[in-house]
């Protein structure tokens, strides 16, 4: 059987890609990174979805590093922006360099368990906000892990990053992905607040694809 370890938030384009590798026929690794964030419900979510498709999943614990990266509202410091996403909402929400962090961290555990493939859903729409979603970044990346884990190869794979959210939905309407178990919201409120930006995305996705978020 192939197998791959995933980078797991609990929210929608990671969930998707979850179910499309089981679909793919993939053993799936799931790695969840605890980063102090504002709210635990991602984190929450994320086990709720590993444990119903009975995969392997870890929560890495990296809050004592959060101090590190600055006072992303993400993380509890700045107030949540109430907006599309914008420039500004972005460099609000931004956990700097977050994405390598997990990748490197990913690619270690592969190599330790000797699993050739590592992917994360980067994707089109954030590609235009966070450096670290983006195809260059992916394609920079690519050698670097490669050659880091020479002895077991680790090939870095993010394959919805020419893909914008509303094209990962219909996917996962496809894939029956069960969405009500997901979440994004910047605020960790009983339900999403639909004012935030990735709120206001969300929303936007299911929309486009003429579907109704199950969370709202
Ligand atoms: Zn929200």
């Amino acid at each position: 059987m192939m197998k791959a370890v995933l980078i797991l938030s609990g929210g929608v384009d990671s969930t998707t890609l979850l179910y499309k590798l089981v679909d793919d026929g993939y053993e799936v690794h799931a790695l969840t990174f605890n980063y102090a964030q504002r709210h635990k419900k991602e984190i929450e979510c994320a086990k709720t979805i590993a444990s119903r498709l009975s995969i392997i999943h870890r929560v890495v614990d990296l809050s004592c590093v959060a101090r590190l990266l600055g006072d992303s509202a993400l993380l509890g410091g700045k107030d949540v922006p109430c907006c599309h996403y914008t420039e500004d909402a972005a460099k609000q929400t931004v956990v700097p360099n977050r994405n390598m962090i997990m990748l490197s961290l990913a690619a270690g555990y592969a190599e330790a368990h000797e699993i050739p493939q590592i992917f994360y859903a980067a994707h089109k729409n954030d590609s235009t906000i966070y450096p670290d979603c983006r195809a260059e970044f992916v394609e920079a990346l690519k050698p670097a892990i490669r050659l880091a884990t020479a002895w077991h190869p680790v090939e870095l794979c993010a394959p919805f990053v020419d893909l914008t959210k509303a094209e990962i939905v219909s996917l996962g309407l496809k894939l029956e992905v069960p969405y009500e178990l997901t979440w994004s919201c910047y605020r960790g409120e009983e339900r999403p607040c639909r004012s935030c930006p990735t709120c206001i995305e969300r929303e936007e996705a299911f929309g486009i694809n003429g579907a109704k978020d199950p969370l709202v």
